[in-house]
């Protein structure tokens, strides 16, 4: 199974769209089936019309989902991540219990963990996990991936699953096969791999294929969804662009 995973946090850019198309074609190309998962575990950004412009950009890029919700009302229904809470609490009890050497509690700020880095006290501290306000994260130390994602969180201060741990989660629980995602989540890939693992499961690269395509720019900038784009009318690009460079992606080696 192929996955479409946007956020509901912005109006969607003509990459994001991109990225659709080249997973509706590695869909399509190896006979899979294609999940609309929408990720919407970050509350706070989510508005309805985002949700809206997931389903208004896939009608315009004529994508079918074969899996998944057939519209908002659905998707709030039976698909949003919130149903599926159960199972990320269990997986970070599961990690607790695991690796216990691994997941620490943490309780500093963005400014503390920006001004000292976090080579100081917390994965040592063995502050307990059960207190108020502290994020968990895993001590990557031991790893490649600390250079460039250092202590990843899994779970946040609020108690709610990080990025990371719902990914991996979500993931196993659809039985995602190959994944077409943009090059900046390199070290995502990386990050869900040592969860991956951490949580017993089969190892992530044995079951998902990853293919990191280039991100879409414009003017040599990162597009963002905080760049004012205000849906599928305004990009300038016709859905034959769109899946001309997604093809292209899918294609290179
Ligand atoms: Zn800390």
């Amino acid at each position: 199974m192929v996955r479409i995973a946007p956020t509901p946090s912005g109006y969607l850019h003509a990459g994001n769209a991109a990225n659709f198309a080249a997973n509706a074609l590695l869909a399509e190309r190896e006979g899979l089936d294609l999940l609309l998962r929408i990720d919407d575990l970050d509350r706070a950004r989510f508005r309805p019309e985002y949700l809206q412009d997931v389903f208004d950009v896939l009608a315009w890029l004529k994508i079918a989902p074969t899996i998944g919700p057939k519209d908002p009302v659905d998707f709030e229904r039976n698909w949003s991540q919130e149903r599926r809470m159960p199972l990320y609490v269990a997986a970070l009890e599961s990690l607790r219990t695991r690796a216990p050497a691994q997941v620490f509690a943490c309780p500093c700020s963005r400014a503390q963990l920006a001004e000292e880095g976090h080579a100081f006290a917390c994965p040592d501290a063995r502050i307990p996990l059960d207190r108020e306000g502290v994020a968990w994260r895993i001590d990557t130390r031991k790893t490649e991936l600390h250079e460039r994602m250092p202590d990843f969180v899994i779970r946040k201060k609020n108690g709610r699953p990080s990025y990371q741990l719902a990914c991996t989660v979500d993931d196993r629980h659809f039985g995602i096969t190959a994944c077409a995602r943009g090059e900046d989540l390199r070290d995502s890939t990386a990050a869900q791999a040592l969860l991956s693992d951490l949580l017993g499961y089969p190892p992530l690269r044995e079951r998902v294929r990853f293919l990191h395509h280039p991100l879409l720019l414009n003017k040599g900038e990162k597009l963002s969804k905080r760049q004012g784009a205000t849906g599928v009318r305004e990009w300038g690009v016709s859905r034959e662009e769109i899946f001309a460079i997604a093809r292209e992606w899918i294609t290179t080696p």
